[in-house]
């Protein structure tokens, strides 16, 4: 089987991806260039996104991983439970939260919380895709965006559906098919 033929539609390509995150990249290497921040990975959709951009960003950081669970399949449990915490102390730290994508907000709302609980001394976020059609709260407003998306549910660069498709290397729609059977 190749996963590439169950995609509907391609959204985002890879050369286009590739653009977008380097123009991200050096928005970060301006605003933080005498700050050091600490990047933090939301495991596991934000994997492709996270090590794409930290590549092309060319002033000293560090890296952190954190995880949270909400989705089962292609709906909302309405569920967020934090599956990991990060283990550098983050007081007084410039922390820059990269996400894949946002859609309701509400996994995001909760991971801020946690991390303003640690005291840093600013905390941003960089999503890759963005649906604020479907927010839900007002309290997410990301610093850097890769790209405003419709009301989709997409998959690959990270993007899974049940765990599937995250080694696509560009954004894109899945065949309805593939629910119907599942
Ligand atoms: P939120 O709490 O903002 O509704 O959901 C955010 C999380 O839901 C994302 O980190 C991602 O794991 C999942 N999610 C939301 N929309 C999509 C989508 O279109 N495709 C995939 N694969 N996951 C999604």
């Amino acid at each position: 089987m190749n996963i590439n033929n169950n995609i509907k539609k391609i959204l985002i390509d890879e050369k286009t991806l590739e653009k977008r995150i380097e123009e991200i990249a050096k928005e970060i290497n301006e605003d933080y260039y005498d700050k050091n921040p600490v990047m933090i990975c939301l495991l596991k959709g934000s994997i492709s996104y996270f090590a794409h951009l930290c590549e092309k960003i060319s002033i000293p950081l560090e890296y952190e991983f954190l995880r949270a669970s909400s989705y089962h399949g292609a709906t909302s449990s309405g569920q967020i439970k934090l599956l990991h915490v990060p283990t550098i102390p983050l007081k007084n730290r410039h922390i820059i939260i990269v996400e894949d994508i946002i859609d309701t907000g509400l996994t995001l709302s909760a991971i801020k919380k946690v991390m303003l609980e640690m005291a840093p001394a600013s905390l941003e976020i960089t999503t890759l895709l963005d649906k604020p059609s479907r927010r839900l709260t007002s309290e997410i407003n990301p610093k850097y965006v890769g790209f405003t998306i419709p009301d989709e549910f997409v998959v690959g660069f990270g993007l899974d559906y049940n765990e599937e498709y995250r080694n696509l290397p560009y954004i894109g729609i899945l065949d309805e098919a593939v629910y119907k059977k599942n």
